[in-house]
């Protein structure tokens, strides 16, 4: 078995769906298909929410609304058979039907899972309807029966195998099998979702679960680019990763990939594969438990970041200080980043504020506390990083350009700046250039 997932923008707009049915129709092994909801749909419920918290309910209206008439046009020129597509709608009304009731329920977390994860359904149903006009037999799954993961960080993919069996067991053998990405049910056996971009997590997730020969991750763009495209010009995709290559560059902010997309599959050893749904003959990037080479292989960024600097003349150096430190953040589940220390301070960083007021109050006995919001971690990736020549050179930004904090040696695969966010891009756009583009004269000697 093999699991594709498909992102939004592979499924946002006819002729994309075109394509998705295409690749997941070529070859004759059994098939998993992982869809996102059409591109901009999860945007719009996420609205949905909103309008709901601030009151707007003339808001929620129109957008499910618009929501009907997006899926209805593209069910009008993806599917010939009437009949068809008159069941397809039926369904797709039944979906808005729902979601209209629980827009209307009293707000919790669950009533905005069940919100924001509605695209898929819509998505999915209109995906195995549209190959069943087709002729090409397929089992639409239900992910709510079965994604069942508890721990968002280490989910227990032997309990999915089981649940996933279950299901597979009730229906007819098909070589197509379709679900949805995003939604997961929780520790209560609520629904909630795998966090945006959740997709290639499920597909991951399901692919440790079916121990799947592979897993394959279509999106819009030829695999893994060694910076971030959005940003930065020049630049281009990887062949091959390591998995720790590949979870490092995810977890620092390389949006291609859900931050924990590797992590379910590298003990089964399974390899992921990024291709390009709009250029599939393309090789695209190999994540595998294979080495890939020594020496700098990408840089990426993570946004919302906090660096908390503490200074205390009387006590950092004394024994047992830092352990207090980090037992504040440990008691208040907040991880950190980033350390960098001198004889009388230390500068850390975190992603997540939810406990900050707290961690503040608690470490003010040790010493003063400054607070920087809005940072940005750059993080530079490869195998043996650190020896290799062309990543020394970011010292050469240190004379025109502000950075916060340096992680150098802290491990091998990395080497991660701190630098206010607004100034992100430039940095961004100076180290490849620097990296990647620049020659430098020793290497000509
Ligand atoms: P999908 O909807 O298929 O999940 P995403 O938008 O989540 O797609 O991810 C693909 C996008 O990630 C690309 O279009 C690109 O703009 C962005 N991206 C950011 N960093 C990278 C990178 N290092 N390599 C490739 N794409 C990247
Ligand atoms: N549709 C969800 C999102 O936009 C999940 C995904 O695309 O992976 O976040
Ligand atoms: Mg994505």
């Amino acid at each position: 078995m093999r699991v594709l997932k498909f992102g939004g923008t592979s499924v946002g707009s006819v002729a994309s769906i075109r394509n998705v049915k295409s690749i997941s129709c070529t070859g004759k092994d059994k098939k998993l298909l992982v869809l996102s909801a059409m591109s901009g749909v999860t945007n719009q419920l996420v609205s949905i929410t909103k309008y709901i918290t601030s009151g707007n309910l003339a808001g929620v209206s129109k957008l499910i609304g618009n929501l009907e008439t997006k899926h209805f046009e593209v069910i009008d020129n993806l599917i010939q058979d009437e009949l068809v597509q008159f069941e397809t709608k039926k369904e797709i009304s039944l979906i808005l039907t729902e979601l209209e009731t629980v827009t209307k329920l009293e707000y919790s977390e669950e009533v905005n899972s069940r919100i924001v994860t509605s695209g898929e359904r819509m998505l999915s149903c209109i995906f195995s309807k549209y190959l069943e006009s087709c002729g090409i037999q397929n089992n639409l799954l239900d992910a709510r029966d079965f994604m069942q993961v508890n721990n968002l960080e280490n989910p227990d993919t032997a309990l999915v195998s089981t649940l996933l069996e279950n299901t597979l067991s009730s229906l007819p053998e098909t070589d197509i099998y379709i679900t949805q990405g995003f939604v997961r049910r929780d520790e209560h056996t609520k629904i909630s979702t795998l966090r945006r971009g959740g997709s290639d997590y499920t597909a991951t997730i399901l692919g440790a679960a079916l121990n799947a020969e592979e897993v394959q991750i279509w999106t819009d763009i030829d695999g893994f680019h060694n910076n971030d495209p959005r940003y930065v010009e020049k630049t281009h995709p990887i062949a091959e990763l390591s998995f720790e290559e590949a979870a490092e560059l995810a977890y620092f902010g390389a949006k291609i990939l859900h931050p924990q997309t590797v992590s379910p599959v590298i003990n089964k050893n399974i390899p992921v594969y990024l291709k390009n749904t709009f250029t599939p003959h393309l090789p695209g990037t190999r994540i595998s438990g294979e080495s890939t080479g020594q020496g700098l292989k990408a840089i990426s960024a993570k946004d919302g970041i906090t660096a908390i600097k503490i200074k205390s003349n009387r006590m950092l150096m004394a024994h047992g200080f830092l352990r207090k430190i980090f037992e504040v953040f440990d008691r208040n589940q907040t991880a950190i980043d980033m350390i960098t220390t001198s004889e009388i301070a230390i500068s850390l960083t975190i992603d997540d504020n939810r406990n900050l007021d707290k961690i503040i109050e608690e470490i003010g006995d040790y010493g003063e506390i400054i607070v920087e919001r809005d940072h940005s971690i750059i993080c530079l990736v490869g195998e043996g990083v650190i020896e290799d020549k062309k990543a020394s050179r970011i010292f050469e930004l240190l004379h025109d350009t502000s950075i916060r904090m340096i992680s150098y040696g802290g491990s091998n695969n990395n080497i991660s700046l701190l630098v206010a966010t607004s100034n992100k891009i430039n940095v961004l756009q100076k180290l490849h250039q620097k990296v990647f583009e620049v020659k430098p004269v020793y290497e000509y000697v």
